[in-house]
């Protein structure tokens, strides 16, 4: 279900979009089980930007017209909205990380649904999204077990994992995203959405009633705004890739300017994930023959060092996703005389400022957001 190799995402995307785009807001709530040929699977590209969503909304719009494909863009930015979100609620982020995740695994419930879900997750490292509320639903209010273990379970397995929509996603179905609004796991809903395949009849908690007192939400840091970079005299450019962004040299290619190029490649302790980051890397080197590839801070120091970089562009860092944006390596930086920028793509540096409240309101916004890209398609 998960090419690694970008010419082959590539064609299956087109083929997507010329086949199932159009009917994809009436049949995306229907998980048929594994190849899931009604939704795009593109998440786990979207996350490392091994394509981008203008990329993706290029190749969606070429086979559509626009009003076919709102629903799918609408999905697309929930991601962004999450992302936005928690940047400026970051203390959810680690209340999440400081809380005790870990609880033994449900063995077989004898829930057929949760058990097989579960088993797909493990062997494929991905679940439909209803899917996944389903299963977050039943592992709170119905296993009785904390959001934050579930959270901790899909980042362990999904090939996917993004800190804000994986641990948002949980908070959203446990009644604290919007304040005791459980989402609930109803069996006529799961026979329906899955076509008979499972109906859990008598075996899931469907009443819940919640009375949480949640102040943290309604707090707001103040917009980021990172320095937005002058393209000008940028010698001696380096650019570091990594599973934040792993197409971010592109921007500058496209303004024909030189750079050095590195990819930071780490290892997952799932066998799995790892295999898959290891070769859509593999395949961002296969077609860059001059990029290097690195795999700890003193590999990045060597390559700095011998490429004689002066200006480091890195991708930016938003909350759950540090990897370069500490005190040690910018110290590092400063000795080798380096100025670093932690790069902001316009589609977040446009998008996040918006993000501060509720989906809805966020989404009033889309189509400006589209416009002022320049991706070939204008929406009203
Ligand atoms: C409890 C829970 C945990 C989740 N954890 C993650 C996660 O760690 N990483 C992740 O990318 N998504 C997560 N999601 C969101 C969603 O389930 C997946 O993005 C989606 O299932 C990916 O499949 P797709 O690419 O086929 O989606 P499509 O339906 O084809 O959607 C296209 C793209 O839109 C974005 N998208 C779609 N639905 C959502 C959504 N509800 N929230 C955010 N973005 C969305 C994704 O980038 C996706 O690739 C989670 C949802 C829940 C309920």
């Amino acid at each position: 279900m998960f090419p690694t190799k970008k010419s082959q995402l590539i064609e299956n995307l087109i083929k997507f979009s010329a086949k199932e785009l159009s009917s994809y807001s009436k049949r995306r709530n229907y998980d048929l089980g594994p190849p899931h040929k009604n939704v795009s699977k593109l998440s786990p590209y979207l996350r490392t930007r091994f394509i981008t969503e203008e990329e993706v909304l290029k190749i969606s719009v070429s086979n559509n017209n626009n009003k076919n494909i709102e629903k799918f863009i609408e999905e697309i930015f929930w991601r962004t909205y999450w992302r936005g979100w928690l940047e400026s609620h970051p203390w959810i982020y680690h209340e999440y990380l400081d809380n005790n995740k870990h609880q033994p695994l449900p063995m077989r419930t004898g829930i057929k649904c949760f058990d097989n879900w579960k088993e797909e997750l493990i062997d494929t490292g991905y679940l439909h999204n209803h899917s996944r509320m389903w299963f977050a639903s039943i592992w709170i209010f119905t296993l009785g077990y904390s959001w934050q273990s579930g959270a901790e379970f899909f980042k362990r397995n999904l090939l996917d994992f993004c800190p804000a929509a994986n641990t948002l996603g949980w908070r959203w179905v446990a009644g604290l995203q919007t304040i005791n609004k459980p989402y609930l796991a109803k069996a006529d809903n799961i026979n329906y959405f899955t076509n008979g395949r499972f109906n859990p009849v008598g075996q899931l908690n469907e009443m819940v009633n919640l009375n949480y007192i949640e102040q943290n939400n309604y707090r707001v840091l103040p917009c980021i705004n990172p320095e937005k970079i002058e393209f000008k005299n940028f010698d001696n450019l380096g650019i570091i890739l990594n599973r934040n962004d792993l197409s971010l040299n592109n921007i500058f290619k496209i303004k024909k300017m030189t750079y050095e190029c590195c990819v930071y490649s780490t290892e997952h302790e799932n066998k799995l994930v790892n295999e898959f980051n290891k070769n859509i890397i593999q395949d961002v080197l296969n077609n860059n023959k001059n990029f290097e590839i690195t795999k700890d801070y003193n590999q990045i120091i060597d390559w700095l060092t011998n490429k004689k970089i002066k200006n480091l562009v890195l991708p930016y860092e938003t909350v759950g996703n540090k990897i370069f944006n500490t005190e040690k390596f910018k110290n590092e930086l400063r000795k080798l005389n380096i100025q670093y920028h932690f790069f902001l793509r316009d589609w977040d540096r446009n998008a996040f400022p918006y993000a501060t409240k509720g989906f809805f309101k966020f989404k009033k916004n889309i189509p400006d957001l589209i416009n002022i890209l320049d991706i070939g398609m204008k929406l009203k």
